[in-house]
């Protein structure tokens, strides 16, 4: 089995565009491996518009704005394997992977890119009562059926959350001709995007029910209805507050989750909060050269971020090739904390020596903020001060700090990102 220097470990957005990145900066070594037979990743599924009005500054559907990246992989020449799983990534950056043309093999890296995305959070992990009847899926095994396989899951639904895949889904299956009757939230504030709640929601008519859950669902061999409440702000249904809906399917769009088994068993620390790796300001995480990037580092709310910050992962998996695989920081390392109110940041550390001389920090709200400011202190001296009319959890934030900048601060030991009143 050949070996390559860079294996980048998922060939959706993420890994697609790390290899441009990488390629374009002068590596000829690099293999995508992709466990599904075709590249994309997930927006293959996404076949509705809004994706790459960063990116192009066109409204592309998924599959138009995946096939952007990989004509660049195609035409760069980049290696890809499909149908292939990663099974295993050792600490000394050896990939184990299976597929039907060569079995199981091994291909020793200099640098590995971690690009593997993110699943749904599954119903067992939800609580609801009531028998596993039929007719109950996740959002986006929704969408597959309905956009890939031509299959209709059901004609009355009821969708339990209010992430962007069940908002998307909530259209969908209305494009359809299903009545959606009902998009219930456990949280006061939704999980999606604004604009989704408009275009998806809003101009259809369907109702959105925030501080809600499900409470039972009916029916043993198929789902016949579903019951939803109101929660208290303990979260905790409030009696006589009930409401039944009859239906046929029950659609759950509660988070996603980083895909990070393969991360864990090589080793790599991750983050409570995003259930994503740590990284440092080149996106590489406790293992030195093996970056990290797109959903399986934190979730994102637009691709198009998805694919910048796989551009820098590629790029910097190409620096620390030519760097001669140099281990460790070389320069003093500033920590970056997130509190009061802000929940975490990508990165979460900084190295001034390595750092490009912008640095763009992403982080995400625990709550709704309306006319609030986004702080940043260098030590215990506040440098950004930067009112937004509105923040939420599903949109992500962020802030761009200054190489130049950082290095006027001398003995710099800790930049915190909090959001304050005034
Ligand atoms: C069901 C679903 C629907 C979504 N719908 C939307 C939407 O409508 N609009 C939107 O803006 N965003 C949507 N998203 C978010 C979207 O996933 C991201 O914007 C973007 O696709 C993330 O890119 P990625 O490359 O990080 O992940 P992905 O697109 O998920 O790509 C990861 C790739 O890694 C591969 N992989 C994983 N593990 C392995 C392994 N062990 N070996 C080999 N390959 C592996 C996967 O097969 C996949 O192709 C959706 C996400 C999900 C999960």
């Amino acid at each position: 089995m050949k070996t390559y220097d860079i294996v980048i470990v998922g060939g959706g957005p993420a890994g697609l565009a790390a290899a441009v990145a990488a390629k374009e900066a002068g590596n000829d070594s690099i293999l995508i491996l992709e466990r599904d037979h075709e590249l994309g990743g997930i927006l293959n599924q996404c076949i509705h518009n809004g994706f790459g009005l960063h990116t192009f500054k066109e409204e592309l559907t998924g599959p138009e704005y995946a096939y952007r990246f990989i004509k660049q992989v195609l035409d760069l020449g980049i290696e890809y394997k499909l149908n292939t799983m990663v099974m295993d990534i050792a600490a000394d950056k050896t990939v184990t992977a299976m597929n039907r043309e060569d079995g199981m093999f091994q291909i020793p890296a200099k640098a590995v890119i971690l690009a593997m995305g993110c699943r749904e959070r599954p119903r067992g992990a939800l609580n609801i009562p009531g028998y596993r009847p039929a007719g109950i899926f996740s959002a986006g095994t929704a969408q597959r059926l309905v956009n890939i396989e031509g299959y209709m899951p059901g004609r009355e639904v009821v969708i339990l959350g209010s992430g962007d895949i069940g908002l998307i889904m909530a259209r969908r299956m209305t494009l359809e001709g299903a009545k959606v009757k009902v998009v219930a939230e456990l949280m006061p504030y939704s999980g999606g995007l604004k604009r989704n709640i408009v275009q998806c929601l809003d101009d259809y008519g369907i109702p959105l029910k925030l501080s809600h859950t499900v409470v039972d669902i009916e029916g043993k061999e198929h789902v016949t209805a579903v019951t939803i409440a109101e929660v208290g702000p303990d979260r905790k249904p409030i009696p006589g507050t009930e409401e039944r809906y009859t239906c046929d399917t029950l659609l759950l769009s509660c988070g996603l989750i980083p895909e990070n088994e393969l991360s864990r068993s090589a080793g790599v620390k991750m983050s409570p909060v995003t259930s994503g790796p740590i990284v440092n300001e080149s996106l590489e995480t406790n293992i030195p050269g093996v970056f990290a990037c797109g959903n399986v580092l934190h979730v994102h709310d637009l691709v198009d971020y998805v694919s910048e910050e796989a551009k820098r992962a590629g790029h910097n998996a190409v620096k620390y090739i030519n760097s001669g695989c140099k281990e460790g920081a070389s320069g003093p390392s500033i920590e970056i904390v997130a509190t009061e109110g802000a929940r975490y940041t990508v990165p979460s550390t900084i190295d001034l020596n390595r750092m490009d001389d912008l640095l763009t920090v992403r982080f995400r709200v625990g709550d709704v903020y309306k006319n609030s400011f986004v702080s940043v202190y260098f030590d215990d001296e506040r440098v950004f001060h930067n009112q937004k009319r509105i923040m939420a959890p599903g949109e992500m934030e962020q802030i761009i700090l200054r190489k130049s900048q950082l290095e006027e601060h001398k003995d710099l030991k800790k930049i915190t990102v909090k959001i304050e009143k005034e």
